[in-house]
């Protein structure tokens, strides 16, 4: 099970509610860049965690605003 890096809760995703399962290589490791847009392999959606809401799409530190 893949942890939400900013809650630590279980990474599920917000669109469609299925744990984020990475597919072995490039996404196991974005997840942890925050610089690379991450969205969820079952639908496509970007990968917003469920327990918290934040959004790995976006990146984090600029836009802080919304
Ligand atoms: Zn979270
Ligand atoms: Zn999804």
């Amino acid at each position: 099970m893949i942890k939400c890096s900013f809650c630590e809760q279980p990474l599920y995703c917000k669109a469609c509610g299925k744990p984020f399962r990475p597919r072995r290589g490039a996404t196991h490791v974005g997840i942890y860049q925050p610089d690379m847009a991450i969205s969820c392999p079952e639908c496509q959606a970007t990968l917003i965690c469920q327990a918290c809401g934040y959004d790995y799409g976006q990146g984090e530190g600029e836009d802080q605003a919304q």
